[in-house]
C-alpha cells in the first residue's frame, strides 16, 4: 500500500495531537506524580545510605587503627623506641599492623624526626604536617581523602601526660570502596526492581483513578447525542460527586428550557392561529351567502379588522420579547430622569383610564435619576400601569409611586382592580399565561405583557414582585439599581 505525502502529513498531525492529548491528560499527570514520588525518594535513599555506609566504614577502620596504635605506643617507653627504633618486637608489631591494614606507619619523635617508616623510605627526615602538629597537642586526628582513596590517622605517643611522639598511619580505603561498589550494585538492582514495580502500579492505578471521569464524559456525550439519559451518579470522589450534581442541575435546567421552548412554540402557533381562524370563519360566512346586506359586510369587516389588529399586537409583543432575549448584553443605558419617564407613561395612559373613570395618581417621594434603557424601562412600566387599568373596576383607582434609597429606585403600581388568585400569582410572569383567557382576550391582552416587563427589569439587574388580594386589588413593586451593573 502506498501512502501519499498529503496523507502522511495528516497521519503525523493526528499522531502529534494524540501525543499532546496524552501529555495533557490527568492520567499522565497522576502517572508522573506516582513515578516521581515513588522513584526519586528511592534513588535519594540509595545514595544517602551508600554515602553514610562509606563514612561509617572509614570511621570504624580508623577507630580500629587508633586503638591498635595506642596499644602499641604503650610499649614504646619500655623499649625506649623513640630514641632508638631498633626493638625487634615493636618493629615486628608495626610491620604486622601495616600489613593487616595495607598501610604505612611512621613513628615521629618529639623533634619531628621520623624514627621509623615501615616503607623504610623517609627515616631520619623531619615532618611538620598540620595533623602531626595538632597531634602533639594531645589529640589524635583522622583525615580521609576520598579522591585519592586513603585515610590518615595520627595517634599521640604519651609519657604520662606529656606527648613525646606521634604515630602517623596512612591506609588505603580501596577495600572499603570495593565493598561499597558491591553494595551499590545490589542497591541499584533493588532500586530498578522497585522502580519497575512502581511504574507498573502507577500505570494501572492512574488508569483506575481517571475511570470515573471517563464515565462522566461518556454520560455527557450520551446526552449530547440525544439519548434520554438518567441522572448522573458518580460518587467515586468528592469532585466527581460535585461534577455529577452540577451536571444533573444543568440537565434539569436544559429539560425545563426544552419543555418551555416547546410549550412556547405551541403557544405561539396557537395564539397566532386564533385570530386567523376567526377571520377565516368571518370571511367564509360572508362568501357562503348571496346578496349579503352592506351592514353585515361592514360589521364582519370591522370584526376582521379587529382580529388583524390583535394578530399585529401579538406579533409586536413577540418581537419585543425576542429582541430582549437577544440583546441581554447590550442595553442602551444612559442617565434618565425617572420622574419624567413615569409622568410621560401616565400622560399617555390617562385618556384610557378616563374612559372608565379610573383615577390615575402619581406620587413621587424624591427626584430620581438612574442609569437605565429608556425604551425598555418605559415598556416594562407601561405594561404594569396598562394592566392596572385593564384589570380594574369602573370608577376605580391606580396609584403609582416612585421612591429611592442610595442604591435602588422603587416604582409601585397599586390598583383597586379584580385582583389575582394566590395560585395564579406565581404564573402571571410566564409567556401567554392569563388568569381569565376570555376576559383578557376581550380587553386585548396577549399574555406577553408581564413576561416583557420581567425580562426588561431583570436586564437592568432589578426585580419585580406582585402582591394581590382577589377582589381587592393588586400591587406590583419594581426595584432597579440606580447605577447599571455590567
Ligand atoms: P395580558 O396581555 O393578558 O394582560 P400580561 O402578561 O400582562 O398579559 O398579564 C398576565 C395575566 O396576569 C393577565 O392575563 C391577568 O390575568 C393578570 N394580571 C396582570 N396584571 C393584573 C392586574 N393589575 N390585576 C389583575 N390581574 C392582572
Amino acid at each position: 500500500m502506498c501512502i501519499q505525502s498529503g496523507e502522511l502529513v495528516t497521519i503525523l498531525g493526528v499522531k502529534e495531537k494524540m501525543k499532546n492529548k496524552f501529555f495533557k491528560s490527568l492520567r499522565f499527570r497522576i502517572l508522573l506524580l506516582l513515578v516521581v514520588f515513588g522513584i526519586v525518594p528511592c534513588t535519594i535513599l540509595k545514595s544517602t545510605i551508600l554515602n553514610n555506609y562509606m563514612e561509617k566504614m572509614v570511621f570504624v577502620r580508623t577507630a580500629e587503627i587508633q586503638n591498635q596504635c595506642t596499644i602499641l605506643s604503650n610499649q614504646f617507653k619500655s623499649y625506649n623506641y623513640l630514641i632508638d627504633a631498633k626493638s625487634e618486637v615493636v618493629n615486628a608489631e608495626l610491620t604486622q599492623l601495616s600489613n593487616i591494614y595495607n598501610g604505612r606507619i611512621l613513628v615521629i619523635n618529639d623533634e619531628f624526626r621520623i624514627v621509623k617508616d615501615t616503607y623504610e623510605l623517609e627515616e631520619g627526615k623531619t615532618v611538620v604536617s598540620e595533623d602531626v602538629l595538632k597531634c602533639y597537642q594531645g589529640k589524635g586526628t583522622i583525615y580521609h581523602d576520598q579522591k585519592n582513596h586513603y585515610a590518615e590517622v595520627t595517634i599521640p605517643v604519651k609519657d604520662g601526660k606529656k606527648v613525646v611522639g606521634v604515630i602517623l598511619m596512612s591506609v588505603s580505603t580501596d577495600a572499603i570502596l570495593n565493598n561499597q561498589a558491591e553494595v551499590e550494585t545490589k542497591a541499584t538492582i533493588i532500586v530498578i526492581t522497585i522502580a519497575l514495580i512502581i511504574l507498573l502500579l502507577s500505570f494501572v492505578l492512574s488508569a483506575l483513578m481517571v475511570r470515573p471521569f471517563a464515565r462522566i464524559t461518556k454520560s455527557i456525550e450520551d446526552v449530547n447525542e440525544g439519548y434520554d439519559s438518567d441522572n448522573l451518579h458518580e460518587d467515586a470522589y468528592t469532585e466527581t460527586t460535585l461534577i455529577s450534581d452540577a451536571f444533573n442541575k444543568m440537565l434539569g435546567r436544559l429539560k425545563i428550557v426544552d419543555d418551555s421552548r416547546q410549550e412556547f412554540v405551541s403557544n405561539v402557533s396557537h395564539e397566532l392561529k386564533t385570530p386567523l381562524t376567526s377571520m377565516k370563519v368571518l370571511a367564509d360566512s360572508l362568501l357562503a351567502q348571496e346578496d349579503v346586506p352592506v351592514e353585515l359586510y361592514q360589521e364582519f369587516m370591522g370584526d376582521i379588522a379587529e382580529e388583524i389588529e390583535r394578530e399585529n399586537k401579538i406579533i409586536n409583543d413577540l418581537l419585543s420579547l425576542v429582541k430582549m432575549d437577544k440583546t441581554t448584553m447590550n442595553l442602551t443605558v444612559q442617565s434618565e430622569n425617572i420622574n419624567e419617564l413615569v409622568e410621560r407613561i401616565l400622560k399617555r395612559l390617562r385618556p384610557i383610564a378616563a374612559q372608565r373613570n379610573i383615577e390615575l395618581v402619581f406620587e413621587s417621594f424624591r427626584p430620581v435619576t438612574a442609569e437605565v434603557d429608556e425604551v425598555k424601562l418605559t415598556l416594562a412600566l407601561s405594561n404594569l400601569v396598562e394592566n392596572a387599568i385593564k384589570y380594574n373596576k369602573d370608577d376605580g383607582w391606580v396609584h403609582v409611586s416612585l421612591n429611592a434609597d442610595h442604591k435602588y429606585f422603587y416604582v409601585k403600581v397599586a390598583d383597586s382592580g379584580i385582583g389575582i388568585a394566590k395560585e395564579d400569582t406565581e404564573h402571571i410572569f410566564e409567556r401567554f399565561y392569563r388568569v381569565d383567557k376570555s376576559h383578557s382576550r376581550e380587553i386585548g391582552g396577549t399574555g406577553l405583557g408581564l413576561a416583557i416587563t420581567r425580562n426588561a427589569i431583570v436586564m437592568h439587574r432589578g426585580a419585580v414582585k406582585v402582591y394581590s388580594e382577589e377582589g381587592e386589588g393588586t400591587t406590583f413593586t419594581v426595584r432597579v439599581p440606580l447605577t447599571y451593573i455590567v
